[in-house]
């Protein structure tokens, strides 16, 4: 039994070596695609050294057996179809969904133990028992609840927009006292399963009521927060079933996804501290400056797109969600091909909240082989827009709206691509319709701007057949 043990918790130890290693090499494109199957055979290692563990522990019963072998195969069949047939441009969803389930697992690992131990007697469940079920179920159930809003919002099945409702920051504070006062009492040493269910609630509505105000530019910065929340959960739940694996696979995610966190909040200009606090995602809508509305666009065709682009020296690419949205990714690579061709300097500018999840744009571009080096970050890009002659915005809106440079836009303070800041603007998308933010454009009314409406994909096909056709 005892080399038995150590045997698991070497394998443990390894699976921990592994996940280091693994997200070590996915701090580069280059080195990504070894990094996910290295902590994928180290989590499956992990899986079957727990279920080695139990067998030989000898206390799990025939039945809790039969429901963990059905639980792991419903879960995998379904874990397995979404992932293969979901859009590329829905992953954020299902990486919300399954921040969704990581947090619930974890909050109702936490009250399983309780129920198990209260059951045993009350004085079976010791302080560090309670400390890290209280923190489990709080940290778990906001993740929850807050990562299905989260979800309905970028499947646009609850409104993008913030819903800011009457009396929000009292209900928080109702909520808080609910879960701080209910977890004193049970950290106190009392044995007491209705007041960890009032925590529980608690928590479930505070997920809500944090995530329901957050819109437009904030939306990044809560999914990063809720996946670190998850992390923290699931590792809370490691110390409550005493599993080290659990404890150190949740540090880790808890700890890149707070880093994560901070990265996107220093670029979007946001304090982790104002998330945390539930102060932001609330621009006063009664003072939104909505800019562009109503002023004159110059519409142009595939031809002048291609004409200019065609006999400019240098181009900036900006691609958005549009991009994603109408998988036009092999088409904008043929056309820096093209353009390359004939001599033109051709770049990327990637804004860190580009479509709709962190490195979005990086993972469509990376696809199809467009080589890092013409990739421009952020800073990067935005030293060169006043040297470039055509910047080329393909689906891409509220990373480039210069109202975010004014106060009092949802937008306000979202550092952007200075795309306006460039001799000459071509923008390809289907229509004047918004953004995630939901704001108007006035990139688009900028006299310097082309509007190609288009499909990205077909409008990209045409530009492409066309810059062919010209000589010279
Ligand atoms: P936006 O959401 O601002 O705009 C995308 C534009 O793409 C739309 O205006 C739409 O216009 C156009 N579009 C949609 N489909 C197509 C198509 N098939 N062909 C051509 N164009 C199309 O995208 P950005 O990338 O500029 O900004 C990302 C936004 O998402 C930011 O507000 C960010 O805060 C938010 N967000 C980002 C997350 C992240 O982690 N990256 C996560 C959650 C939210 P039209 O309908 O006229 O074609």
């Amino acid at each position: 039994m005892g080399t038995v043990n150590t045997i698991i918790a070497f394998v443990y130890l390894l699976a921990a070596v592994c996940f280091v290693a693994g997200l070590h090499l996915m701090n580069s494109p280059a080195t990504a695609r070894k990094g996910s199957p290295l902590s994928m055979w180290a989590m499956v290692a992990a899986i079957a050294a727990t279920i080695a563990k139990m067998g030989y522990d000898d206390k799990t019963s025939t039945t809790a057996w039969i429901v963990l072998a059905a639980g792991a195969l419903i879960g995998g069949v379904v874990g397995l179809w979404m992932a293969r047939t979901v859009k590329m441009t829905a992953i954020p969803q299902l990486v919300s969904l399954f921040n969704a389930v990581g947090g619930g697992a974890a909050a109702v690992v936490a009250i399983a133990d309780y129920v198990r131990l209260s059951g045993v007697s009350s004085s079976a469940i010791t302080t560090r028992d309670a400390v890290s079920t209280v923190l489990d179920v709080i940290i778990g159930a906001v993740t929850f609840a807050g990562s299905l809003i989260a979800a309905g919002k970028l499947q646009g099945w609850i409104t993008g927009q913030p819903v800011i409702f009457p009396g929000a920051r009292i209900l928080s504070g109702v909520l808080a006292i609910c879960a701080l006062g209910g977890s004193g009492y049970l950290l106190s040493g009392a044995d007491n399963i209705p007041v960890l269910m009032v925590v529980l609630g608690a928590a479930l509505i505070f997920g809500i009521a944090m995530v329901l105000p957050i819109g437009g530019a904030d939306m990044p910065v809560v999914i990063a927060l809720l996946n670190a929340f998850t992390g923290i959960a699931v590792a809370m739940a490691g110390f409550v079933i005493n599993n080290s694996g659990l404890i150190i696979a949740g540090a880790l995610v808890g700890a890149s996804g707070g880093i994560l966190t901070k990265l996107m909040a220093d670029a979007m200009n946001r304090s982790i501290l104002n998330i945390i606090v539930g102060g932001f995602g609330t621009g006063d809508s009664a003072n939104v400056v909505v800019g562009a509305g109503g002023a004159d666009i110059r519409q142009i065709s595939a031809e002048d797109a291609a004409i200019q682009l065609a006999y400019a020296t240098k181009v900036m690419v900006v691609p958005g969600y549009g991009l994603a949205a109408a998988q036009a990714q092999h088409e904008v690579r043929q056309l820096a091909e093209v353009l390359e061709a004939r001599g033109i300097e051709v770049h990327f500018a990637i804004h860190p909240v580009a479509g709709r999840m962190p490195g979005h744009m990086n993972v469509l571009l990376a696809e199809v082989n467009v080589p890092y080096t013409e990739l421009k970050e952020m800073d990067e890009a935005n030293n060169e827009f006043p040297t470039v002659d055509v910047s080329l915005v393909v689906g891409a809106n509220d990373v480039t709206n210069p109202a975010a440079r004014r106060p009092n836009t949802p937008l306000s303070g979202m550092p952007i691509l200075d795309v306006d800041r460039s001799h000459n603007i071509i923008v390809i998308k289907r229509s004047m319709g918004h953004g995630y933010a939901g704001i108007d454009n006035e990139l688009y009314t900028d006299p310097k701007t082309g509007m190609f409406f288009a499909d990205a994909k077909r409008g990209l096909a045409e530009i492409v057949a066309a810059v062919k056709t010209l000589v010279g």
